[in-house]
C-alpha cells in the first residue's frame, strides 16, 4: 500500500483543517488533507451561514466549505478522500493509517471536529437544518418571535436556551432530569418570562413536513400519555458535543470535557501534533473560529519546521 511522505498532515478537511492547509501550502509546505467525507462535518451539515465574515448571507456551509477546499488545493493542497482509523504519534514522524495508505508527517494537525454524537430522536437527521438546529448561536436569529424547543439538561444547552430567549416568543425547556438548583444559570433561565420548563419530560420524536419542523412529541416521566408541542425549531443537547477522538486513543492529553488541551498555538500535548476547531471543544463552536484556529497551527509549523525564530507573517504591505 502507498505511504506518502509530507511535512504537514491535516486530519479533517472543514474549516480548521482548510484553513490550516491553506496557511501552510503558502509557507511552500507540502501539505496533506484527509477527510472522510466533506459532505458530513459541521459546516458541511450547516444550511445557511449568515455570519462569516465577508459571505453572501444566504451562502450554505457546504458552498463556503467547497470555496475553502478549492482555495486550500489551488496552492499546493493535496486534499484526499480517506478515513483515518488510526495514528502513532511516538516517533518524530508522525504515521497516520487509512485504508487508502499510509501517511508520514513531520507535522500532524487534528481537525476532525466534535460531530461524534449521531443523531438519535426521530426525525432528528430528516429535519436537521429545516427545523433542527445544534446551535442558537448561528440559528437563534432564523426564529424571531416563533416557538422552539431545547432539548438537554446541560451547561450548553442552558447557555444555547438562554441565546434563544432574546428572539423566540416561547422556548421550551425539555429535561429528563432537573437542572440543579444550586446551577445559577439554570435559576436564571428558568427565572425567564419566556420560558415554559417540561421538567423530567423525554423527547419523543420530532414532526415536520416538507416545510420544516411542526412540533415534537414529548412524555413525561410520571404521565402514560404522550403530549405534542406546536412548534417551529428544535436544539438538541443531549450529551452536548463529542470531539471526533476515537482514532487517537489516550495518545493526547484531553480536557474534563473530552476536548483536546492545547496551548496559544494549537500544540498539543505532544510535540509535532496540533489540534484545531471544534475538536478542543471550544465554547464558541463558529467557522471563524475553526478557522482562526488553522491558520494560527499553520503558522506555527511553519516556525516548528523551519525552527525559526519569529512567526513570519503572511501577508505583504502594498
Ligand atoms: C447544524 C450546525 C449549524 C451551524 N451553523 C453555524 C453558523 O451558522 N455559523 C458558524 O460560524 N458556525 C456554525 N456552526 C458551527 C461550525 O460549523 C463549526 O464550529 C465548524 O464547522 C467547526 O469546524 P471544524 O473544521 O473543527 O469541524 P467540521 O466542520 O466538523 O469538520 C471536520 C471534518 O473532519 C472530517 N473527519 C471526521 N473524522 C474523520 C476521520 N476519522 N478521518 C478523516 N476525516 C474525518 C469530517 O468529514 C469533516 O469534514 C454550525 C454547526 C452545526 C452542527
Amino acid at each position: 500500500m502507498e505511504t506518502i511522505e509530507a511535512d504537514v498532515v491535516i486530519i479533517g478537511g472543514g474549516p480548521a483543517g482548510c484553513t490550516c492547509a491553506l496557511y501552510a501550502a503558502r509557507a511552500n509546505l507540502k501539505t496533506v488533507v484527509l477527510d472522510k467525507n466533506p459532505s458530513v462535518g459541521a459546516l458541511a451539515i450547516t444550511h445557511q451561514i449568515a455570519n462569516y465574515p465577508g459571505v453572501p448571507v444566504d451562502m450554505s456551509g457546504q458552498a463556503l466549505l467547497d470555496l475553502m477546499r478549492e482555495q486550500a488545493i489551488q496552492y499546493g493542497t493535496d486534499y484526499r478522500r480517506a478515513q483515518v482509523f488510526s495514528v502513532d504519534l511516538s516517533g518524530e514522524w508522525k504515521t497516520v493509517y487509512t485504508p487508502e495508505g499510509t501517511f508520514k508527517g513531520r507535522s500532524l494537525v487534528l481537525a476532525t471536529g466534535a460531530m461524534g454524537r449521531p443523531a438519535s430522536f426521530k426525525g432528528e437527521a430528516e429535519f436537521l437544518g429545516r427545523g433542527v438546529s445544534y446551535c442558537a448561536t448561528c440559528d437563534a436569529a432564523f426564529y424571531k418571535g416563533r416557538e422552539v424547543a431545547v432539548v438537554g439538561v446541560n451547561k450548553e444547552a442552558v447557555e444555547e436556551a438562554n441565546v434563544l430567549t432574546k428572539f423566540s416568543s416561547t422556548v421550551h425547556w425539555i429535561t429528563a432530569s432537573d437542572p440543579k438548583s444550586d446551577d445559577v444559570h439554570s435559576m436564571d433561565l428558568l427565572a425567564k418570562p419566556n420560558v415554559k420548563h417540561w421538567s423530567r419530560t423525554r423527547l419523543l420524536c420530532i414532526d415536520g413536513n416538507e416545510g420544516g419542523v411542526t412540533g415534537i412529541s414529548v412524555k413525561n416521566k410520571n404521565s402514560e400519555n404522550e403530549q405534542k408541542i406546536e412548534l417551529e425549531g428544535v436544539f438538541v443537547y443531549m450529551s452536548g458535543s463529542k470531539p471526533i477522538t476515537d482514532f487517537l486513543g489516550d495518545q493526547v492529553a484531553y480536557k474534563e470535557d473530552g476536548g483536546i488541551v492545547v496551548d496559544d498555538f494549537m500544540t498539543t500535548s505532544i510535540e509535532g501534533v496540533w489540534a484545531i476547531g471544534d475538536i478542543r471543544n471550544t465554547p464558541f463552536k463558529q467557522a471563524v473560529v475553526a478557522a482562526s484556529d488553522g491558520c494560527i497551527a499553520a503558522m506555527a509549523i511553519d516556525r516548528f519546521l523551519n525552527s525559526r525564530k519569529a512567526i513570519r507573517v503572511d501577508w505583504v504591505h502594498s
